[in-house]
């Protein structure tokens, strides 16, 4: 059933004809968009999915670099709401890698039979908010012009990728990729001379993977990480039966833990000896798995004694494996706590800087000053020459890639420049000023590297899901943050932050790679499992923190 008769020609507030009318239109066929499609759908309502990629899959789609693969354990990442959905696939390994997942969200499109309401290979540059008619006006880079009374986005958290950010880019002979464009096609790298910038989760992953290939491999590494090394076993039928056969309990035990993955803080610190305290570390760290971060000692992410602690702790670790006073100086963390950047898994990584053909440049003190024809010049001058340049430069998380669209709220208020100055959004889900624009994986919610991601971001398309069938059940057609309902979220929010370690860093989690943006803590930091709970309060109440018309 549609629930609004849909015009091929429907006529804008200008006048000039739409090309299409829709209930909503979903922004992104990754995990959310696909998610988010499939229920509307599901409630009767025309809708239309669109994606400047190729075929589904979001970041599965696009960061198709050498390693790319998994933290999260295959098996938790999966969505939960379809039991069948969930056992007829099959994972061939722990933390399976893009190529497979990639297939699992094509396995998932075609199952559900979503790509016929997907509309590929486009991007929507601007959204304009029709307040005579309560309808956004969306426009795509094809020409089109699409009306919706909901727009929903699921453009993603990390999507939007920091490109062009040193001078003299254009000028490379090589080829210069970004992790997150790597194209399909081969890329030969086997004798080259390849440049990596960037140490991050992604640049951890391509370094490991390429370092035994490439001819001279030159690593440029600002920020050292915390690495915890990664335990990845073959799954054999019997291992899929196993967390098959935890479905249940893996659907009614994750959504509601600290991180949405299927481990919880067990342990407290003051409650332990010390001794005690260095076994279970050793233990969670045996584990192979984020598990020493997010369900190893909650008070790291509260008491600097504690931080330090664990801190030195993998630290330890990494110097263990490292050696070499100078490597131990680039690339072991001194002046942040564990946890409190995003934490990379890594195979074989450290190690990697033993090899003969790695050469690691520190650039905290000596930053990149330009890409040159020949390479990659650092401020004292000194040029590295270079076949090939990678960069694993990262994102403008959680908002670049709705700032990257000409999205205009009530009195055209521009969120682009709404969010240039200060970053605010009612629980994630919404932004005040900007009526029926509906959002997930954007600030103020639980996300990335905080979140197993499939967990919160099916949390968030429920919500929004129930809100707009919520709202049309009562003949309503408008929801809207209040004022006062978006000033509250802020205010919990950066309580909720401030009460941690982690707004005293500079990391993407903060802005802080991303010039001038405004600095706030993008993840909401108080638990999956509470957030959770308060959007299902905040439903259940009627929806107080907005108003509806
Ligand atoms: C390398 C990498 C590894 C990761 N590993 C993990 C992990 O192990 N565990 C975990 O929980 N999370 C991980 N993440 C986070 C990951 O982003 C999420 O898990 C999840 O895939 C996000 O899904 P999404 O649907 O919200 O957004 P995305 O998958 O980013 O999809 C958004 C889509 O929107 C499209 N889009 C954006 N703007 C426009 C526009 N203007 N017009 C048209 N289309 C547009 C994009 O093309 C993209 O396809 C990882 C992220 C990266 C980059």
């Amino acid at each position: 059933m549609t629930m609004t008769s849909t015009t091929d020609t429907a006529t804008q507030a200008g006048g000039a004809p739409a090309d299409l009318e829709l209930d909503a239109v979903v922004l992104g066929a990754g995990v959310a968009g696909l998610y988010q499609l499939h229920q509307l759908r599901e409630q009767g309502l025309r809708v239309r999915a669109y994606d400047r990629a190729a075929d589904v899959g979001g970041t599965w789609y696009w960061n198709r670099y050498p390693g790319s693969r998994f933290d999260s354990e295959g098996y938790i990442y999966q969505y939960l709401f379809s039991e069948k959905l969930y056992k007829d696939w099959s994972w061939s390994e722990k933390f399976p890698g893009q190529p497979e997942i990639e297939r699992w969200l094509h396995y998932v499109a075609d199952t559900l039979d979503l790509r016929r309401d997907i509309q590929f290979s486009t991007t929507i540059t601007g959204a304009h908010f029709d307040e005579e008619r309560n309808r956004w006006i969306i426009t795509t880079d094809r020409g089109e012009t699409v009306e919706a009374q909901f727009f929903v986005s699921c453009a993603g958290m990390l999507s939007a990728p920091m490109e062009n950010i040193f001078d003299g880019q254009d000028s490379f002979r090589g080829p210069i990729f970004h992790t997150s464009r790597w194209p399909k096609e081969p890329v030969e790298l086997a004798g080259k001379r390849v440049g990596v910038i960037g140490i991050g989760a992604t640049g951890i992953q391509v370094i490991q993977t390429i370092a035994a290939e490439v001819g001279h491999l030159t690593v440029f590494a600002r920020t050292p990480q915390y690495v915890l090394p990664m335990k990845n076993p073959k799954y054999s039928e019997s291992d899929q039966d196993w967390y098959k056969s935890r479905f249940a309990e893996l659907r009614d035990t994750i959504p509601h833990t600290f991180t949405g993955f299927e481990y919880d803080f067990e342990h407290a610190w003051a409650d332990c000896t010390p001794q005690r305290r260095q076994e279970i570390l050793e233990e969670i760290y045996q584990d192979g798995s984020l598990k020493l971060w997010l369900a190893g000692f909650g008070e790291m992410f509260f008491v600097e004694e504690i931080s330090e602690a664990v801190s030195e702790f993998v630290r330890g670790k990494m110097r263990d494996r490292l050696k070499d006073p100078r490597l131990i100086d680039i690339l072991v963390p001194t002046d942040y706590g564990f946890g409190t950047h995003r934490v990379p898994l890594e195979t074989n990584y450290l190690e990697v800087y033993h090899r003969e053909n790695v050469e690691l440049v520190g650039v905290r003190d000596n930053p990149i000053a330009r890409i040159t024809p020949e390479g990659i010049e650092l401020a004292d001058g000194t040029v590295h020459e270079l076949d090939v340049i990678i960069m694993a430069t990262g994102f403008d998380a959680g908002t670049g890639a709705l700032t990257r669209i000409d999205i205009r709220g009530r009195d055209g208020r521009s969120l682009t420049e709404d969010w240039g100055r200060d970053i605010r959004t009612t629980m994630g889900l919404m932004v005040y000023g900007y009526p029926n624009l509906l959002t997930t994986a954007v600030p103020l919610a639980p996300s990335a590297a905080l979140c197993n991601m499939t967990t919160c971001l099916q949390q968030q398309t429920e919500w929004i899901t129930d809100a707009i069938v919520a709202l049309r059940a009562e003949g309503k057609s408008v929801i809207e943050p209040t004022e006062h309902g978006e000033e509250a979220w802020v205010a919990h929010h950066e309580e909720t932050a401030a009460a941690t370690l982690v707004p005293r860093t500079h990391s993407w989690y903060l802005g802080s790679n991303v010039p001038g943006k405004p600095r706030r803590l993008l993840s909401y930091i108080g638990g999956v499992g509470t957030y959770r709970r308060k959007c299902d309060e905040e439903a259940a109440a009627g929806y107080p923190a907005f108003q509806r018309s």
